[in-house]
């Protein structure tokens, strides 16, 4: 991650934010010479009329839109297939996703295959894109992955269990949107689920030894917002500000996350999800406090820090104690938004193979604050599938 930072100077993307910041996302693109996009999103969105006011947008511009609704939770080499077919069949000229980190993935990873020679496999890695991308613009509709403002896509490989990265600047979209319209409709548990995602982005880009002033500044505002307005957004769904309040968390914690990197929630949770195809932000929603608890003493000082400014207490006498309050206050959060302790799915058989691969994608890819062995996440595993 240091080394790529070196190379790229990362601009965020262009984002609209509100009522309405869809079409105003969808204006853009058209101004930009669009005429023949790909609408990435999935059914669930599509059916229930929340696109319409897009479609009709788009069709008064004289656009002419190819809709591919495949995208499903944790997409695949297959789904990204068949959205490449579909970009060529209707020779689009640009991808506008409308969804959750599924669909921004899926699109993202589209955009990039349909003008490359490479296969999937070899466009999957770090830096493995040397062509410009479709133009592609997205409208995240869940906040929680931050996959609007992340250099990052992970699609799923079936054969395999395993999810696959994909790892370039050029994954950073033209632009991107957060609409209250579309927000709104997200149902409490996955407002739950997601909306501990981002907060579990932000702290582990907090706690990681890639940090900088900046990436400390954004994942401590995502951290201020989130711990706030994620408990507003769950229980009034219809709430807009905190809505956009948690949106721009999630935004501001994929700032920090793809700069400074993740940790062992997310090694082991996308193992996880991997395997069971739990949703991604439950998954990580249970991890959270028990990854936390395994970080309290090298990171508590970090904790401390945060816990002193949700207090809006400057004093630090006493590091380890403000540490626990953090991770009790953690806790509580899960709690409050109806997180379960514990994630039936799980099975004994699995877990020296997800214990495996989450040491190697934290070897790999994270610059985390201690080194877990094989026997700490099976400790964890254990604790996850017996609710301990
Ligand atoms: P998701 O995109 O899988 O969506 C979950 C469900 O929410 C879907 O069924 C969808 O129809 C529904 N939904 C979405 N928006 C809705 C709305 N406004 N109203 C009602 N229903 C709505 O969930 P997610 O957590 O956003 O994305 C998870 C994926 O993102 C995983 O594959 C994960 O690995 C990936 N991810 C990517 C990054 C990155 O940087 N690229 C980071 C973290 C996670």
């Amino acid at each position: 991650l240091r080394a790529m930072n070196r190379l790229y100077t990362l601009e965020k993307p262009l984002t609209f934010s509100g009522k309405g910041a869809m079409i105003k996302l969808a204006d853009l693109m058209v101004r930009s010479g669009s005429r023949r996009p790909l609408l990435v999103t999935d059914s669930f969105l599509l059916k229930n009329g929340m696109l319409d006011g897009l479609l009709e947008f788009l069709a008064n511009e004289g656009c002419d839109v190819t809709v591919y609704d495949g995208i499903i939770p944790n997409p695949t080499f297959a789904v990204v297939e068949e959205g490449v077919a579909a970009i060529r069949a209707g020779k689009c000229d640009s991808v506008f996703a409308v969804g959750g980190g599924s669909a921004i993935d899926a699109a993202k990873v589209m955009a990039a295959a349909s003008t490359s020679k490479k296969s999937l496999d070899k466009l999957a890695g770090i830096l493995k894109v040397d062509q410009p991308l479709l133009p592609f613009y997205v409208v995240a509709t869940t906040s929680g992955t931050g996959s609007e403002v992340t250099t990052a896509a992970v699609i799923s490989d079936t054969q395999t269990h395993k999810k696959k990265f994909f790892v370039d600047p050029k994954y950073l979209p033209v632009a991107a949107a957060f609409d209250t319209d579309l927000l709104v409709s997200l149902p409490g548990p996955m407002t739950a689920g997601t909306g501990m995602d981002a907060l579990t982005h932000a702290i582990e880009a907090f706690i990681s030894r890639a940090r900088t002033p900046a990436t400390d500044r954004d994942a401590a505002t995502a951290i201020r917002l989130i711990v706030e307005f994620l408990p507003v957004a769950y229980s009034n769904g219809n709430d807009e500000h905190a809505r956009e309040m948690v949106a721009l968390g999630s935004f501001l914690a994929g700032n920090a996350f793809t700069r400074a990197g993740l940790g062992y929630v997310h090694a082991i949770s996308h193992q996880i999800s991997a395997h069971y195809n739990t949703p991604h932000g439950l998954a990580n929603a249970i991890l959270l406090p028990r990854v936390l608890r395994f970080n309290r003493q090298v990171s508590a000082e970090r904790f401390a820090e945060l816990e002193r400014m949700l207090q809006g207490n400057s004093s630090a006498p006493y590091a380890l104690i403000q540490a626990d309050q953090f991770i009790e206050r953690v806790d509580a959060l899960a709690s409050t938004v109806g997180i379960p302790v514990n994630l039936d799915d799980l099975q004994q058989k699995d877990f020296a193979s997800i214990a495996k691969d989450a040491l190697a994608e934290a070897r790999s890819s994270y610059a985390v604050p201690k080194v877990m062995r094989k026997s700490d996440v099976t400790k964890i595993l254990n604790s996850v599938s017996n609710g301990s």
